[in-house]
């Protein structure tokens, strides 16, 4: 270990929290809630599936490299240019990325207290500073959200690149056009913001709005996207990347020739074609949102606010008992403590019978 470099030496590798396969083989999968990843209940498309199977002939091939196709159909859905569009495995792998191609030992990446995970693991990574922002207090209108102002007054010299999350994960919080404008114009021009659009289908506030229509006007602007969460394919590992050719182009430097597997791919330009069943669970999942919110209120518990397909609730000290109890139960909620809420867990909103399994087995938990 100490032969690593810096950066890496003080990493702690990923922790998946609870033993799923376990848990599965305990239970039984049928048995169990698992609200703990942020996936979709409802899972993919018959397109998607339909699609994997009919790429199941050429397994032995190699996939195409350069992805072209689902490329296409994706630079046709944002209409932007297929050079402006570039393919990972998961948002994951291009939000590392990012942070291994812009920025090294002795620059400054910035980003929110509560931010998305991954920005510290890709800042340490990459060998470069963090520069984490305080969070809006917990009493403010979009608790533990991102605080814009902050963000862009603790970008320095050094700073290189900022990660956003809109909607974040694991706050939920979001911000909208104004915000996001007033802060972009704030950023010099040689600092890259990548904003991460994971939940970015899910979102319906109008006071939501995706930086997709900034993109022409922003040439420091990259987003990320993901078919892991509303095109429920978590299991293909496939997400993406919108910004300027260039920029495209330096990404494609780094990137492993085949990281984006043959299924995936077919899988994900089937999805993109079946804009109904998306409606659809984005649809759903906006419906069981509000009335799992509306439960978990009910039982006296605070619910952040969220434009996601999870919510940040507070259980006061009792929270890790609280976890571990309902885990005995069968329900597999995400605990905070990594994050600096130990207060709070994070719950995904399950398809309605899921719902009800939380909500029994807390009804328990809580007397
Ligand atoms: N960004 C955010 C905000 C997320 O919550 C997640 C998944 N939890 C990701 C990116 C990464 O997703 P994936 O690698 O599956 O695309």
């Amino acid at each position: 270990a100490a032969r690593a470099q810096a950066g890496i030496q003080r990493l702690k590798a990923y922790d998946p929290g609870h033993d799923l396969v376990a848990l599965r083989r305990r239970f039984g999968e049928a048995n169990l809630a698992e609200l703990g990843s942020n996936e979709n209940p409802y899972g993919p498309s018959p397109q998607a599936r339909a699609a994997i199977l009919d790429s199941l002939h050429a397994l032995h091939r190699y996939p195409d490299p350069l992805g072209a196709d689902l490329k296409r159909a994706l630079a046709a859905k944002h209409g932007v240019d297929v050079a402006q569009v570039q393919l990972g495995n998961g948002s994951h792998e291009l939000l590392m990325q990012l942070a291994q191609v812009f920025a090294g030992p002795g620059d400054e990446v910035v980003f929110s207290r509560y931010g998305f995970a991954v920005f510290a693991l890709a800042t340490q990574a990459a060998g470069a500073t963090m520069r984490i922002v305080e969070a809006l207090p917990r009493d403010a209108a979009m608790p533990c959200g991102h605080d814009l102002d902050a963000i862009a007054a603790a970008i320095g010299p050094a700073t290189r690149l900022v990660y956003v999350a809109n909607p974040n994960n694991p706050t939920g919080t979001w911000f909208g056009r104004e915000a996001m404008i007033a802060f972009l114009d704030r950023v010099p021009a040689d600092v890259l913001v990548v904003m991460d659009e994971a939940y970015a289908e899910m979102a319906e506030a109008p006071d939501y709005a995706s930086a997709l229509s900034l993109l022409g006007r922003y040439p420091n602007l990259a987003i990320t996207r993901t078919f892991s969460k509303a095109y429920g394919l978590a299991g293909l590992r496939v997400g993406y990347l919108l910004a300027q050719p260039g920029l495209v182009q330096v990404m494609d430097r780094l990137r492993e020739s085949f990281n984006v597997n043959g299924p995936a791919l077919a899988a994900c330009v089937a999805a993109l074609a079946d804009e109904a069943h998306l409606d659809w669970a984005c649809a759903r999942n906006a419906e069981q949102r509000a009335a799992l919110a509306a439960a978990l209120q009910q039982r006296g518990l605070r619910v952040f606010p969220s434009q996601t397909n999870f919510v940040l609730v507070e259980f006061g000290p009792r929270t890790a008992q609280i976890e571990a109890a309902l885990v005995e139960r069968g329900v597999i909620l995400r605990p905070m403590a990594g994050y600096g809420l130990a207060d709070c867990l994070r719950i995904s909103v399950g398809s309605p019978d899921e719902n009800r399994r939380l909500l029994a087995a807390l009804d328990q938990v809580l007397t």
